[in-house]
């Protein structure tokens, strides 16, 4: 049997009450019919993995979207009982529920506690509800608030906020005052990301077609030097690039992500890593629930199935829909361009474990450039980026994939 060492879980929702005019996720507003046959299909696709992969070891759950909160809090309690039929998840694993505010109620909130959910990450965005407006949000400050509050009170004590920051028309002063309404809440773990114009999003046509004024790259920059003054005075560990946390409050799932670890992705669009392969699912709900009900009535004849393949284990599950080998020098690259976005980098030793050669022994004159650049530096076996390296990230991950 293909060994699966423990992983992480990812399980997409697809639905959003309205579709941010930002956002190329792959997420829809108005098909909330399909929701029951959603969760039937979902639950399907989760049980055929743990069967598939003789029911490994997960560390982490994470419900991400799409907002998981839109979806009837019973329908997430079905779909984690099915994870745990599936998978042997960890007692302490973390399970982060992704949400909106203005979603919550406190029944809500208790069936999540009841289904195993320990933290809950809140999609705030920004406390000025100017900004919100053109973000196409539909809560308020005051709603995102209430929603911190709420979930503190029915007893999460690990929640993350997401925020954003160079919005058209933002300022510096305003991004401040943001961030420092965010910190009133004392929230164990933020999420800070600069805005970027996806192409085939209304904001980016806005923008193009000049209704909308660009967002400035210099201003954006100040506003990410500002944040990490006053994220360390406010005594949080800069761990990620674009995440800042209390001690001991990391995201453990997203780590898991960043340091290439092996993880399993279910519902439309989602990706999955194991052993040296990447995949994704199809996109389209309508074409997921399709393929996953009619798929021999939902059952699957695995007694043909040579569960040692990794292929063969792939190929069954009907809504594969792309798969991408990872050879040894494209996995040395992303272990490398996901690894430095860490505070504490890339541990030399490790990297040596597992592809038997130092990244200056891969790298030599590309990490020699870096370094004499002051992007990149070496220290206690670890290869990290500089502050300068944090802020030029993407120009030092590129000269990896040269
Ligand atoms: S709520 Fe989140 S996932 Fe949904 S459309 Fe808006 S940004 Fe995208």
């Amino acid at each position: 049997m293909f060994s699966a060492p423990s992983i992480a879980l990812y399980i997409h929702i697809p639905f959003c009450e309205t579709k941010c005019p930002y956002c190329d996720f792959n997420t829809y507003s108005q098909i909330e019919p399909l929701m029951p046959g959603y969760v039937v299909a979902l639950i399907r696709e989760i049980e055929l993995w743990g069967d598939l992969l003789n029911h490994p070891t997960v560390r982490t759950v994470f419900f991400g979207g799409g907002t998981p909160s839109y979806l009837p809090s019973q329908d997430i309690s079905q779909i984690m009982q099915s994870a745990n039929r599936s998978f042997k998840i960890e007692t302490e694993a973390e399970v982060t529920l992704e949400s909106n505010p203005g979603d919550f109620t406190s029944d809500k909130l208790t069936t999540y506690l009841e289904s195993g959910i320990n933290r809950l990450s809140i999609g705030v965005q920004t406390f000025d509800d100017q900004l919100l407006g053109v973000l196409g949000r539909r809560h308020t400050a005051q709603d995102a608030v209430d929603a911190y509050r709420m979930a503190q009170d029915a007893g999460f004590d690990n929640i993350s906020i997401d925020l954003m920051y160079g919005l058209p028309d933002q300022t510096l002063e305003g991004w401040k005052s943001t961030l420092k309404k965010a910190l009133e809440l004392q929230p164990p773990h933020i999420s800070m990301y600069c805005l970027t114009l996806e192409e085939g999003t209304p904001f980016e046509a806005w923008v193009r077609l000049g209704k909308m004024s660009d967002p400035n790259p210099d201003l954006a920059a100040d506003m990410y030097e500002a944040t990490q003054d006053t994220m360390r005075d406010a005594g949080y560990r800069h761990y990620e690039i674009s995440n800042w946390a209390l001690e001991g409050l990391e995201s453990r799932h997203n780590l898991i992500y960043w340091r290439t670890e092996p993880y399993i992705g279910v519902g439309p669009g989602a990706h999955s890593y194991l052993g040296d392969t990447r995949f994704a699912n199809l996109k389209q709900p309508r074409e997921y629930i399709s393929r996953l009900t009619n798929a021999a009535d939902g059952k699957f004849d695995l007694d043909n199935v040579n569960l040692d393949d990794l292929k063969m284990i792939i190929d069954i599950v009907p809504v594969v829909d792309t798969t991408e080998h990872i050879d040894r020098r494209l996995a040395m690259a992303e272990t490398l361009m996901m690894g430095l976005r860490l505070d504490d980098g890339i541990s030399i030793p490790d990297f040596n474990a597992r592809f038997n050669q130092t990244p200056n022994e891969a790298y030599e004159s590309i990490i020699a450039d870096l370094t004499n650049l002051g992007l990149l530096k070496t220290s206690n076996d670890r290869l990290f980026l500089t502050p300068r390296g944090r802020i030029l990230g993407n120009e030092v991950f590129s000269r990896f994939f040269e």
